[in-house]
Formats: structure tokens, C-alpha cells, sequence
């Protein structure tokens, strides 16, 4: 299979360069043509200067088969991106009798000369270029094959924008679609390692890895090397990858829980200290989650943690409320809530309240089963947040472990 086309997005507005606007349109065209079967090289954002965006277009046309423009179509003074594109690619704009026609309307409706001349703008086109008529908005967009390159301008407004991307790129997925082998508890570059090394005997798979707290997602996207290559390079990635992956479908940890429970037909129950409910606000996230869930406690108290879990008080006294034997204790204490698997959580989560043997990030989880009840010691880092995070991921992967062995 061939390498693929380039492509590259260049999004106008000082709005964009100054921050005042988030740019979510290259997100979206970006993805839009990799899903197209490109490979996008750039994504560059300019502001409303004409000669900025004209090299601009000048140079990412030169170097791609396809350029999406967004932004400066429209009708004020700052819209300068049909000036910009007819001095970069040296076509000369013309006024569209057609689009004169339908803008007439609007342009009528402003008092001022000077404002409706602005409107009327609008109607100038590339010489040269095909016209997209708006679904919505004012602003035509216009394609122009410019050398071996294909310019393409669209509106900066996201709803006008994306009818016409789809129109130009055709709503047809032509490159397989990316896979995302989604694992907990490794480290980004411990993945990466292991990915690679599976992936030496796939050639034209690129690998991207995504990391957020206690979390890797590893995405292998098609370069040329087909669908089905791109299957058997997942399958020996997940290989790899062992038990740190527990989804390659889309499913987020919660998910694959929930789903795991249903399959096993397991109910599942939690008691949570210094994560303060965050497992059980995860697990109840998903849609369905009634179906596995009974429901869990918030015991911060030692008071709580004694009467609602039965965590004996001679635990608590000797080895205290963040130790293997209380998340023991809680997690068993939680099946008596009616469920079959139960997760505990006991932990500093700081910024204060650590000591030299109980340092902050220092976290002791259980997961109980009538059988068996296996407890995890976990020295985490980050804020007070970060570690109630990674607790509530280590937790729940726990969770999954115990459910996939069922
Ligand atoms: P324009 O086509 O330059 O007149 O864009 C008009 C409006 O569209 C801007 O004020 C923004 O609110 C929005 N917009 C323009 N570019 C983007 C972008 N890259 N991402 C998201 N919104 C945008
Ligand atoms: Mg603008």
C-alpha cells in the first residue's frame, strides 16, 4: 500500500493566536482527515494578518496534497483570508453573480454603504475555485486545486464549518479506524517499550501513547499497512501489554468493570476513605451500573469505619486507619453490604497528615471476595487530587483483576 497523502490544517483568527478563543476546529479537521485516509504533517494557527496568511497557505500548499483553511471568511474588516489566498496561490478573486445574488438580501438590510459592501465581499471567489454553499451562516467556502495541492477555505464558526469539511472530504471512512488498546497501573514509557518491541514486525503502524493518572492509552493508527495488519499489530500490543490492558474496544476502566461483573455476574461494593466515594461515583457512572452495583460506604471516621464496616477497634489501635490490616478489614466489612466482590480504599492523600513510616501518597486497597481478601500497598505521587485519583484507578483495576479471574 502506498504512504499516504499529506495533508495540513491552518486555522486563522487573532482570537485563536491570543487565546481569546479555544481552536477546536483542528481538532476536528484533523481528525476528519486522518479518518480520510491522510496524513496530517501541521496544524498551524495564525492571526488575521494578511501576509502571515499567505505564507502560510503559500508554504503547507507547497508541501501537502490537501490544505483545509478555517476562519477570516467572513464579512468584517478583519476577514482577510480570500485576499490572502489569492496573493499566495496568485489566482485573482472575482465576485460570484450567483452569491451576489443571495447576499443582496442581507447586505440590504445594513445602513451603512461600508457594511454592506463588507457583505457583498463574501461573494468574491477564487478564480478558478468551486463555490460550497453555507447550511447555515453566510459565508461560502470555496476549493481550488492550486498545483498538486488542493486548497480548501471554510468558515471559522464550528457549525458552519463542519457540514462543508464533510462535503469536501465525503462523510466515507477510507483509512481503518485508529485502536486503542487502553491500560492501567503502567508507566507511559514501560508501555511504549513493550509496544514497540511487538510492533518491530509491522511495518506502516504508527504508535501514539496518551497518559493521565495511573492511565496509558496506547493508539495505533493505519500509516499504509491495511486493516488487517493493523488488527494483528493490536493483538501483539495487547500481548505485550498483558494485564496492564483491560480494553481494546473503547471501553474506559469503569466500563470494563461494569461489563466484566455482568459477565461473571458478580455485584460489586465499595468502602472508601480517602478517596471519599470517587470509585463508587466512577462504577455509577456508567449507564447500567445498577445492574452489578449494590452501593458503597464513606467511612472517614475511625467512629464509621468501626460501625458501619465492623473494622475491629484493636486494628485501628495497633497498626491505625491507613494499613494492610483496616483495608483488609474494610473490604471485608463492605461484602456484608450484599455484594460478592468488595474494594477498599486507606490512604494520605496530603498536602498534611503524613509521618516517616505514613508518608503523604501512601495507600493501602483490598478487594474482598467470600473467599479471599487481597490487599495492594501503594506509594503514589501528585497533589492531594493526583493521589485520590490513582487511588480510585488502582482500585478499580483491582477490581477488574479479581473479576477477570472469577
Ligand atoms: P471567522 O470565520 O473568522 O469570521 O470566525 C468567526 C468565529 O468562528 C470566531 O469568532 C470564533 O468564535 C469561531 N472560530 C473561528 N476559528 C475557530 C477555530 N479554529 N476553532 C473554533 N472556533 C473558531
Ligand atoms: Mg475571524
Amino acid at each position: 500500500m502506498a504512504d499516504r497523502p499529506l495533508a495540513a490544517v491552518l486555522t486563522v483568527g487573532t482570537e485563536i493566536t491570543t487565546g481569546l478563543r479555544l481552536d477546536t476546529n483542528t481538532a476536528h479537521i484533523a481528525a476528519a482527515c486522518t479518518a480520510a485516509g491522510y496524513r496530517v504533517t501541521e496544524a498551524v494557527s495564525v492571526p488575521d494578518d494578511r501576509d502571515r496568511i499567505a505564507s502560510a497557505i503559500a508554504r503547507l500548499a507547497r508541501e501537502n496534497s490537501l490544505l483545509i483553511v478555517t476562519g477570516g471568511l467572513g464579512p468584517t474588516h478583519d476577514d482577510v483570508t480570500r485576499e490572502a489566498a489569492a496573493q499566495a496561490l496568485g489566482r485573482p478573486l472575482r465576485r460570484d453573480p450567483a452569491l451576489v445574488e443571495r447576499l443582496q438580501a442581507i447586505a440590504d438590510r445594513h445602513g451603512d454603504e461600508r457594511a454592506r459592501e463588507q457583505v457583498l465581499g463574501q461573494a468574491d471567489v477564487l478564480e478558478g475555485a468551486r463555490v460550497i454553499e453555507p447550511e447555515s451562516g453566510t459565508a461560502p467556502g470555496q476549493v481550488v486545486e492550486a498545483g498538486s495541492s488542493l486548497v480548501v477555505l471554510l468558515p471559522g464558526p464550528p457549525s458552519e464549518m463542519r457540514p462543508m469539511l464533510e462535503e469536501v472530504l465525503g462523510s466515507r471512512r477510507t483509512a481503518p479506524e485508529p485502536i486503542v488498546l487502553r491500560c492501567a497501573r503502567i508507566a507511559e514509557s514501560d508501555a511504549q517499550l513493550r509496544v514497540e518491541d511487538a510492533l518491530a514486525a509491522f511495518p506502516k503502524i504508527e504508535l501514539t501513547l496518551l497518559a493521565s493518572p495511573a492511565l496509558v492509552d496506547v493508539v495505533l493508527m493505519d500509516a499504509g499497512a491495511g486493516r488487517d495488519a493493523l488488527v494483528e499489530a493490536a493483538q501483539a500490543a495487547a500481548l505485550a501489554l498483558g494485564e496492564a490492558c483491560y480494553s481494546m474496544d473503547g471501553a474506559s476502566l469503569p466500563e470494563a468493570v461494569v461489563r466484566l461483573a455482568r459477565a461473571t455476574l458478580c455485584t460489586l461494593a465499595t468502602a472508601e476513605s480517602c478517596t471519599g466515594g470517587m470509585v463508587a461515583s466512577a462504577i455509577t457512572d456508567v449507564p447500567g451500573a445498577s445492574d452489578v452495583f449494590v452501593g458503597g460506604v464513606v467511612a472517614y471516621s475511625n467512629a464509621l469505619k468501626r460501625s458501619l464496616l465492623g473494622v475491629p477497634e484493636e486494628v485501628l489501635a495497633e497498626h491505625g486507619a491507613v494499613s494492610r490490616e483496616t483495608a483488609h478489614a474494610m473490604a471485608s466489612g463492605a461484602l456484608r453490604l450484599g455484594a460478592r466482590v468488595a474494594v477498599a480504599t486507606t490512604g494520605i492523600a496530603g498536602p498534611g497528615g503524613g509521618t516517616s513510616d505514613k508518608p503523604v501518597g501512601l495507600v493501602w486497597t483490598a478487594v474482598a471476595t467470600p473467599e479471599r481478601v487481597e490487599a495492594y500497598r501503594l506509594k503514589l505521587h501528585g497533589d492531594r487530587q493526583g493521589v485520590r485519583q490513582r487511588s480510585t484507578v488502582h482500585a478499580l483495576d483491582f477490581v477488574r483483576l479479581t473479576l477477570e479471574r472469577m
